[in-house]
């Protein structure tokens, strides 16, 4: 890539000088490390699985949502809206979403052991190139075998980006998952292009509002609107329903007003290590 961008910046005569702007370049090598040190990140196990509680209206907890960090060496904690893209680039998405999977299914197992957490839910994101990937499928029974994690406590969320290409292999993928007992959630619902007639042919389970809409839902009557609509529209499609990015008591009183009684966000918890969940609070 640094040759093509070279012979590119010579082809192209005068425009040569934009290639060498030095802090482009800053930029190009940062990045560039960047994608080397991620290559090793799951070699050298600085990879971090945190956890986010989603809770009902009593407050309780229900279940979790995995969010993977990467603890840099240098960098420190480095967030996922970082490296996941970059992941994506460089197909290192299999292998770091495979190790989610894992991990995520491993504190299944672990938590079926005690009555207090047997029947909380893991919520995995899943990329769609991952979840596109030859013998994903597969993957997903194998890692279930290996933890001995219960398949009606996993939930993948996908994005609607999944939902745009090749709708009858993912469907059909999803068909085959839904048997085994896995659930759907459709991450960031509202923010990407799919057709609402997808909804219809899906196996969802669950619609996410995603928390852009929720943020300013006090005082724009515009995301109002589309999360009232959101919620009536779960309803009708017999679908879960759950807001992220709830950060007010104010706002979680209004999705609750509305008909939305599943919720996540920082007035509940932030993402944290297992270890610091509070699974007995509410
Ligand atoms: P997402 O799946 O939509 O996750 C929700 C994001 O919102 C998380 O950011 C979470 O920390 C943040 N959040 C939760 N509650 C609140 C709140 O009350 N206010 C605000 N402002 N933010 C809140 P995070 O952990 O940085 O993750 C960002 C994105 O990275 C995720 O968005 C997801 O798309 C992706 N991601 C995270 N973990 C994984 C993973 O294991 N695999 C894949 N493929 N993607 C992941
Ligand atoms: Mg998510
Ligand atoms: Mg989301
Ligand atoms: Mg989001």
């Amino acid at each position: 890539q640094a040759d093509l961008a070279m012979y590119q910046a010579k082809a192209s005569g005068r425009n040569a000088l934009r290639f060498f702007d030095p802090e482009m370049q800053a930029v190009v090598v940062d990045r560039a490390r960047m994608e080397g040190d991620l290559r090793q990140a799951l070699h050298n196990e600085e990879l971090r699985l945190y956890y986010q509680s989603q809770v009902n209206a009593d407050g309780c907890i229900i279940g979790v949502e995995a969010l993977v960090r990467w603890e840099h060496p240098a960098r420190g904690m480095v967030s996922p809206a970082e490296f996941i893209p970059l992941a994506e680039e460089n197909n290192l998405i299999g292998p770091i979403g495979t190790w989610v999977l894992e991990t995520a299914c491993r504190q299944l197992a672990r938590w079926a052991q005690s009555s207090t957490t047997e029947a909380l839910d893991i919520a995995v994101n899943v990329s769609p190139n991952q979840f596109r990937q030859v013998g994903f499928v597969e993957e997903v029974q194998q890692i279930l075998e290996r933890t001995g994690a219960d398949p009606r406590r996993l939930k993948l969320e996908v994005t609607e980006t999944l939902l745009m290409e090749e709708v009858e292999d993912v469907r059909s993928r999803m068909e085959t998952l839904r048997c085994m007992g896995i659930r759907f959630s459709l991450d960031d619902f509202g923010t990407g292009y799919s057709s609402l007639a997808y909804l219809k042919r899906l196996p969802l389970d669950q619609l996410k509002i995603d928390q852009s809409f929720v943020r300013d839902v006090l005082e724009d009557p515009a995301d109002a609107a589309i999360v009232r609509t959101v919620i009536s529209l779960a309803h009708s499609l017999e679908l879960d329903v759950i807001a992220e990015g709830v950060e007010t008591e104010a706002h979680r009183q209004w999705l609750f007003h509305h008909g939305c009684v599943a919720y996540q966000g920082y007035l509940f918890s932030r993402p944290c290590p297992v270890a610091e969940l509070a699974l007995d609070a509410h």
